[in-house]
């Protein structure tokens, strides 16, 4: 339902739950992010408000200067931790909105190759696609080059990987994503609406584009994976 990510110069955890909680209006039942610190992927989810997430993190804080985040309205899967995003397969996490139609299928497949899903939902197959790719030799960008081919549906993604401190990667088909630039630190969301705080420079994907970000900047593909140049446009929010 909502999505952000941060590769930022400061803790990311009070940053992304602020930007979630400019998203509530659209209405969610979980909640959750994940980070990196020192290499390492971890996350935090919760059911229910922000405020159960934001009191999770107090109690089992999350360090780290890169995440991401999301805001769930269920279509596959009850409203539970265990379904709550991001889903994590290994070295890979994700954050989705929409539906990914063909997920029964993907998911036998994936199961009988020895990755089996932990949820119920439509998402997980997201990350064990990525998952498998980077441990048949593929690189971050490579696996979610070659997941966007297999993937069928309605989708905004953003994807952190493990070891990787400056890298986010996200993709849009059928659901809004833009990516915001600070100076030196960059930033992703399903609404601009929710890097107001940070950000009024804003890039917004079109449809079928993915983007590989790092704090330097994006670098845009479009669906045929050709690099495309999109217009930063200044957003007028009141913060
Ligand atoms: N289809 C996904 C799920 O049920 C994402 C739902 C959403 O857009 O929040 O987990």
């Amino acid at each position: 339902c909502g999505i952000v990510g941060v590769l930022g110069h400061h803790e990311v955890a009070p940053l992304l739950v602020e930007a979630l909680k400019r998203l509530e209006y659209r209405g969610y039942d979980s909640a959750g992010i994940a980070t990196i610190n020192g290499g390492t992927l971890d996350r935090r989810r919760a059911v229910g408000k922000l405020v159960n997430l934001s009191d999770l993190l107090v109690h089992e804080p999350l360090a780290g200067k890169a995440g991401i985040g999301h805001t769930r309205w269920a279509t596959h899967g009850v409203p539970s931790v265990g379904n709550a995003h991001p889903h994590k397969a290994g070295p890979v996490a994700v954050v989705h909105n929409g539906i990914i139609e063909n997920f029964r299928d993907l998911r036998a497949e994936l199961a009988a190759a020895g990755y089996a899903a932990q949820s119920e939902t439509d998402t997980e197959v997201v990350a064990l696609l990525a998952q498998r790719e980077l441990a048949g030799g593929a690189d971050p960008v490579e696996a979610v080059q070659r997941t966007l081919k297999k993937i069928h549906g309605a989708f905004a993604l953003c994807f952190l990987f493990e070891g990787e401190e400056d890298l986010m990667i996200c993709a849009r088909k059928g659901s809004p994503l833009a990516v915001g630039h600070g100076e030196g630190e960059m930033f992703v969301g399903s609404d601009a609406i929710a890097l107001a705080p940070m950000t009024d420079r804003i890039t917004y994907l079109e449809e079928g584009d993915w983007a590989v970000i790092t704090r330097e900047g994006a670098v845009i593909r479009d669906e045929a994976d050709q690099i495309v140049e999109r217009r930063m446009t200044r957003v007028a929010l009141d913060s």
